[in-house]
């Protein structure tokens, strides 16, 4: 196998205009700088293409697809109090949408070892048939659903470390117990979606997982959440496919959120997802969403690529699993025993 690491991007990502607003294509350009000044960590930089409009639509009904387009063609505007879309933005977010798919097959046939995608718009606040939160199609769920439709998969395992909380992800996934959405975010914060009460429905209860957190929370808390919750519902669910919703807007830099993130924690989390899947022979990619700190976000990046690359010790938890859990990971633990009796041990 041709062995490096793969990095996905589209030109499409900078000509989505979004005027003044946070989410920007200066995000794209930040981090291009920042890579191209370490050689791109040894990740190979390939094009994304555009989704297929089948693939796009066993998520987002073809009536909801037509409508961002038609939208877009037609000079754009606001699709919410948001979210606003300039012409570029349809081919934008196919294209972003694609990148995940393709993300998918590159790492299900082998071809990479971990795979990046990196486009905007971001996609995890986009539900089946809403634009919202600077999202249009849904990229992270586009690609689990192709990773289940398309190549067979019967586990797949979405972590959401965003500041926001992934309701878009969530709610698509709510009543299936294929794919299992953990995700990490501030609480109170936009969405406002995302108590830890909110553990999915039908069979898919349990699969939903839900940890918010309080504003100022730092490395240690999010680090704790992914050691001793997020691995050990891996090793309990076996996904077949980890993938990232990789946002960074819990970095202490960021203007949207309140948390307190380090590029060393966005580094000790990757480390202990990278850990588990090895372990699970489980192939890992992310999926690029928030973070609106340019140097922060950059910098946060590529904390994520060298923790992918780096060589792994035998025994790879984060620094989160040193000294005392926070109280979050033991209500966690404790709510979470009920479907994953694995945990309580
Ligand atoms: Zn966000």
């Amino acid at each position: 196998m041709a062995f490096a690491p793969v990095w996905l991007e589209d030109p499409s990502s900078l000509r989505h205009d979004t005027g003044a607003h946070p989410e920007q294509a200066a995000r794209m350009v930040a981090i291009e700088r920042e890579l191209s000044a370490r050689d791109w960590l040894g990740f190979e930089r390939v094009t994304s293409p555009a989704v297929d409009r089948d693939v796009l639509e066993a998520v987002h009904p073809e009536a909801y697809v037509d409508t961002i387009e038609r939208v877009c063609l037609t000079g754009g505007g606001y699709l919410d109090l948001d979210t606003v879309v300039s012409p570029a933005s349809f081919e934008a977010a196919l294209h972003g949408s694609g990148g995940a798919v393709r993300l998918v097959d590159l790492l299900l046939d082998g071809a990479a070892p971990y795979v990046f995608t990196a486009h905007r718009p971001p996609g995890h606040h986009a539900t089946r048939d809403r634009a919202m939160g600077f999202c249009l199609f849904n990229h992270v769920a586009v690609a689990a659903q192709y990773a289940i439709d398309r190549r067979g998969l019967e586990r797949v395992m979405i972590l959401d470390w965003d500041v926001h909380h992934g309701n878009g992800t969530n709610d698509i996934f709510h009543d299936s117990d294929q794919v299992l959405y953990v995700s990490i975010h501030q609480s109170p914060l936009y969405p406002g979606t995302g108590p830890a009460s909110d553990v999915g429905s039908g069979r898919g209860r349990g699969y939903t997982v839900n940890l918010p957190v309080k504003p100022g929370s730092d490395d240690g808390v999010f680090c704790s959440l992914v050691d001793r919750v997020a691995v050990p519902l891996a090793r309990a669910f076996a996904p077949q496919l980890v993938l990232i919703s990789a946002g960074y807007d819990a970095h202490r830099e960021d203007p949207l959120g309140e948390c307190r993130m380090t590029e060393a924690g966005y580094a000790a989390m990757t480390r202990a997802m990278r850990s588990v899947c090895r372990t699970l022979e489980a192939p890992l990619g992310c999926v690029l969403e928030g973070g609106y700190a340019l140097g922060a976000l950059a910098g946060s990046v590529a904390a994520t690529l060298a923790a992918l690359q780096e060589p792994l010790a035998a025994d790879a938890a984060g620094d989160g699993a040193d000294g005392a859990a926070p109280s979050v990971v033991a209500a966690a633990l404790e709510r979470l025993a009920e479907w994953w009796p694995e945990l309580a041990a």
